[in-house]
């Protein structure tokens, strides 16, 4: 396994959208191994393939119950809504608040190929959102509710 070198909002490559995987080789099994130990080393809760430089729809996560790997992943449902600071390990030093679901359901394939269904609530669906944007090319700083305006959806509630 290898560290990789996490790209930063600069390079252009985090605005490309990322393609999908087709071969389930040895290939991604070392982009994932170096995927996980990039995002552990650089104490991220999740990391997708571009943000080290391969435009591939891989993303990993680990929001502290456990290290999961989606390949090729679809959000197929989506409830409630929460703002809260979100930052990226493409955004160093950063972070801002960001409106999300709450619930999350993903269908994605894991290293061998096969599809499988998972769920995320509260922080895990948030990065899943933002993991999977990622593969689109979007980053957070796209989405981010200035103060002021926070103040008045606060207000509305
Ligand atoms: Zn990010």
């Amino acid at each position: 396994m290898a560290i990789r070198n996490i790209v930063t909002k600069q390079d252009p490559i985090l605005r490309k959208t990322s393609r999908p995987v087709e071969r389930f080789n040895d290939k991604l099994w070392q982009l994932l191994d170096d995927m996980k130990e990039t995002m552990y080393k650089a104490q991220g809760v999740g990391l997708a393939a571009v943000q080290v430089g391969f435009l591939r729809r891989v993303v990993v996560v680990d929001v502290g119950d456990g290290y999961l790997e989606l390949i090729n992943p679809e959000i197929i449902e989506m409830s409630g809504e929460e703002i809260a600071d979100e930052g990226c390990l493409s955004v160093p030093g950063e972070s801002g608040k960001v409106k999300r679901p709450t619930y999350v359901k993903v269908r994605a394939q894991n290293r061998n190929g096969a599809w499988r269904i998972l769920e995320g609530t509260d922080l895990k669906a948030r990065c899943f959102c933002h993991e999977i944007d990622h593969l689109d090319g979007i980053l957070y700083t796209d989405k981010v509710i200035p103060e002021a305006a926070e103040d008045i959806i606060k207000a509305g509630e």
